[in-house]
């Protein structure tokens, strides 16, 4: 769990901002004898942020001869298992000797540390806190624990950190879950994305001083999906729990063919229906998850995520429902790694908007986890919408086929090179190990759905992951990609 640890010298106030944080709460007191005697410990939260919190209070007893020694350790060992510190200082008092000394080790932390300046309340604080600055901890939070003030500062200063920890979970359990089903789906024949044999490098042109503008057939365009295609879009609505995917396919198919109810997990029947909407033909695959009984109370989860990625791979388009009422947390970050990985176009629908009592508030912070924790995807659309209801459908729809239609686009490859030129010139690729600078020669589409193309260039390895992301990044802007995962496939020439 995400772990903050409370650090500063004696009466800084560290105390009253644990139970401030930790609320009527009861903190678990460690008393294990000679080992944590010292802290006590807490679940805490602070508007959506849901994390356990470890105060080093306790020094005040010791006297001053054995302080520092103590301080050290206890530091030590709270920075060992903390996510991110929250080091105090008494604005009042200013920066003492002993807060520079807890500075000191605190800017050489593993973690992410936030200067607190508290005791903030009434201006009085003010010269410590601008003094504070000199500590070399960044800028600090004005913050007074005792009367409430400044927690939402605090609470803006902690959010990037604790999202970009859920993320990092949500793709570790994701990469878990992928490599679990692997094994136990060993034998399925699932192909790869890309087909090495039809990419030999004798595409790779003999003069690479040839213009590739000079493509007669090139046509400035970006080719759409043909939308009179004969196959049903394949289509899986996916999400944890009760929160309204039985309702929405019963609206999108009006059938009420489909069990609705207000307890998570009730079983239901297997699920592929086709249907039309607005001309065009979807296939609903297996919502998963929703048909399996808990087996075994403690793996529901990872059942459900199991099962999950089963209706991923079976669909094209994904449609991942969050309650509007709920933060997305770290299980629909999960869901949503798992449909990026696998290349699916994602569509997020936030459902129970009827029922949202701050609208504003929810799609802020909606947006603003997706930038942190799902950044590898900028830009996946997401609409609000009441499945009850039945408002929003439309744009529900159109956001599904329009995320399918970039999921099949097809850049061609003069004006794919073209584009790499220019980005190239924009910024040049950086020196390779070798001393030499990096080329990427030549680039092609390899494939479509997700949309995939091959890089061959000089040692591929020595290829920096920022320029792999401003790539990345600059595809997905130029040619209106945005939501889609897209793959960079980097392969060696000379
Ligand atoms: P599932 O587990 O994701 O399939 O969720 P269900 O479709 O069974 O819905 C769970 C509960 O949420 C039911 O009691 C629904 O009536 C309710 N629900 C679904 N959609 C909405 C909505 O748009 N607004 C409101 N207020 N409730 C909804």
């Amino acid at each position: 769990m995400f772990t903050v640890a409370i650090i500063g010298r004696p009466n800084v106030g560290k105390s009253t901002l644990f139970n401030r944080l930790c609320g009527r709460r009861l903190a678990i007191v460690h008393d294990m004898p000679g080992v944590t005697r010292d802290r006590r410990e807490g679940k805490a939260s602070l508007a959506d942020l849901v994390f356990r919190v470890v105060d080093t209070a306790g020094l005040e007893e010791a006297g001053p001869e054995v302080l520092e020694g103590r301080m050290r350790q206890q530091t030590d060992r709270a920075l060992s298992e903390a996510h991110v510190a929250l080091m105090l200082i008494d604005s009042r008092a200013g920066v003492t000797p002993l807060d520079a000394h807890f500075a000191e080790i605190l800017r050489k932390a593993p973690i992410p540390v936030i200067l607190v300046a508290n005791k903030c309340e009434g201006g009085a604080g003010k010269p410590g806190f601008y003094e504070s600055y000199s500590m070399g901890l960044g800028d600090p939070v004005p913050l007074s624990a005792e009367h409430g003030e400044g927690l939402s500062l605090l609470y803006e200063a902690l959010m990037p950190i604790y999202d970009a920890h859920m993320a990092q979970e949500a793709k570790d359990e994701a990469d878990a879950v992928r490599a679990a089903f692997l094994e136990t789906e060993a034998a399925s024949a699932a192909k790869p994305y890309i087909d090495f044999a039809s990419l030999e490098p004798d595409e790779v042109p003999e003069d690479d001083d040839s213009d590739p503008s000079q493509d007669p057939e090139d046509d400035f365009s970006v080719e759409a999906f043909d939308p009179r295609g004969e196959r049903p879009i394949q289509m899986a609505i996916i999400g944890r729990p009760n929160t309204g995917k039985s309702t929405l396919i019963n609206r999108l198919i009006g059938d009420d063919r489909l069990v609705t109810g207000p307890e998570a997990g009730v079983t239901r029947d297997a699920i592929e229906v086709d249907w039309e909407w607005g001309g065009r033909r979807f296939r609903l695959v297996d919502t998963a998850g929703l048909r399996r009984k808990a087996r075994v109370e403690n793996s529901l989860e990872k059942l459900m995520v199991a099962d999950t990625l089963n209706a991923i791979r079976l669909a094209e388009v994904c449609v991942l429902m969050l309650d509007a009422n709920m933060v997305m947390d770290r299980q629909d970050l999960t869901i949503a790694r798992l449909v990026i990985d696998e290349g699916r176009a994602l569509v997020i629908a936030v459902n129970k908007w009827d029922a949202c009592a701050d609208r504003k508030a929810a799609l802020q912070r909606l947006a603003d986890r997706l930038e942190t924790s799902l950044a590898q995807v900028r830009g996946v659309p997401f609409v609000t919408l009441s499945a009850l209801e039945g408002h929003g459908l439309n744009r529900l729809m159109d956001a599904a086929l329009e995320a399918h239609a970039k999921w099949n686009r097809r850049v061609p490859t003069s004006r794919f090179n073209r584009w790499l030129k220019g980005m190239i010139d924009r910024h040049p690729l950086p020196m390779g190990k070798h001393g030499r600078r990096l080329r990427i020669r030549y680039g092609t589409q390899a494939k479509i759905r997700p949309p995939t193309f091959a890089l061959f260039m000089t040692r591929p390895d020595d290829l920096p992951e920022s320029y792999v992301r401003y790539l990345n990044s600059g595809l997905r802007e130029d040619f209106d990609m945005a939501g889609t995962p897209i793959r960079l496939l980097f392969r060696a020439t000379k």
